[in-house]
């Protein structure tokens, strides 16, 4: 068990008991410390890193969340196989500053006879509701548990997971959560490739066609510029780019789908003449990969 371990030569706290770490924060709060607080699956990347150095800048002690979570996976998603590497993640934790990294198991987060759900069935059915109907409610039950437990003043999402933040921002307003939710910009590679955990699933090929991901995104934005607005016509020109350019050799592409919606609401536009979010997901390979980009148009 990895309660009160406390590591040398640093003040992290690593802690897998959730009301050990409730406790702690509590006391925190008590002492008149604000709580940043970043909830993640684990395997750090710079895109986690970045929200951690945002989130250590306001506030006064740093919590970050390190959690599997298998509530938000489907029957045959990738629960089992889903990349985990605690040693790795306390270097990355530490290298930021974190004050509490907490890290429970799932049966002290999800103890027998759990019967408590937390859903927004309007925003969660569509973009990545449509494959994955059970994961927002997932999603939206641990953040709420993780909330209840690390208690924050401000908690820090990725805009890469962009309609998990807006269905988060909707829940906070919904249920008088405390706290202020803070979203950040996508940490990109640098061919333009979103990070993601997920990424160390693709082969060398595989990770050689990904970009192009992202790239009949930004494509859109130019078709846009020059006066494309009907977003059926976007998404075809997308799908057409993604067609012609990823799929090499023995690398296939599997479009799950793309949306032009409101960035708040997530509700469909049809015509680009307002502030649109072009949100996607695709298959390379097994591997499914999700992106965004927003269009600020006026
Ligand atoms: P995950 O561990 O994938 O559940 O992600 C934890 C948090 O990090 C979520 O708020 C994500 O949106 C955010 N995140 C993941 N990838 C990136 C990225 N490339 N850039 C910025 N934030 C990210």
């Amino acid at each position: 068990m990895l309660t009160h371990i406390i590591q040398k030569n640093t003040y992290m706290q690593i802690l897998a008991n959730p009301l050990d770490a409730q406790q702690l924060c509590l006391q925190w709060r008590m002492a008149g410390e604000q709580i940043s607080f970043v909830p993640t699956m684990g395997f750090f990347h710079a895109g986690h890193q970045s929200l951690m150095r945002e989130a250590k800048k306001r506030g006064s002690k740093l919590v970050v969340s390190r959690f599997v979570n298998p509530t938000q996976f489907g029957p045959t998603e990738d629960l089992a196989t889903y990349p985990r590497n605690l040693e790795r993640d306390v270097a990355l934790a530490q290298e930021v500053g974190v004050d509490l990294l907490f890290t429970p198991e799932e049966g002290s987060m999800y103890q027998p006879g759990h019967d408590t759900w937390v859903e927004l069935p309007g925003m969660a059915h569509n973009l990545c509701g449509l494959s994955r109907p059970t994961f927002f409610r997932g999603v939206c039950t641990v953040v709420t548990k993780l909330f209840l437990i690390v208690q924050p003043h401000h908690a820090f999402f990725g805009q890469k997971d962009w309609q998990q933040l807006a269905i988060i921002q909707q829940m906070v307003q919904d249920l008088h959560f405390p706290l202020e939710v803070v979203g950040l910009p996508t940490v990109r590679e640098q061919d333009g490739l979103a990070m993601s955990s997920r990424n160390a699933y693709l082969s060398p090929e595989e990770r050689a066609q990904a970009p192009h991901f992202y790239q009949g995104l930004c494509q859109a934005y130019q078709l846009l510029q020059a006066g494309m607005v009907e977003t059926t016509a976007l998404a075809q020109s997308i799908k057409e780019y993604w067609a012609k350019a990823i799929p090499v050799g023995a690398v296939t592409c599997e479009v799950d789908y793309i949306s032009f919606v409101h960035p708040d609401t997530l509700a469909p536009v049809d015509r680009v003449t307002g502030p649109t979010l072009v949100a996607a997901a695709i298959k390379i390979g097994k591997t499914r990969l999700i992106d965004n980009v927003l269009f600020n148009q006026n």
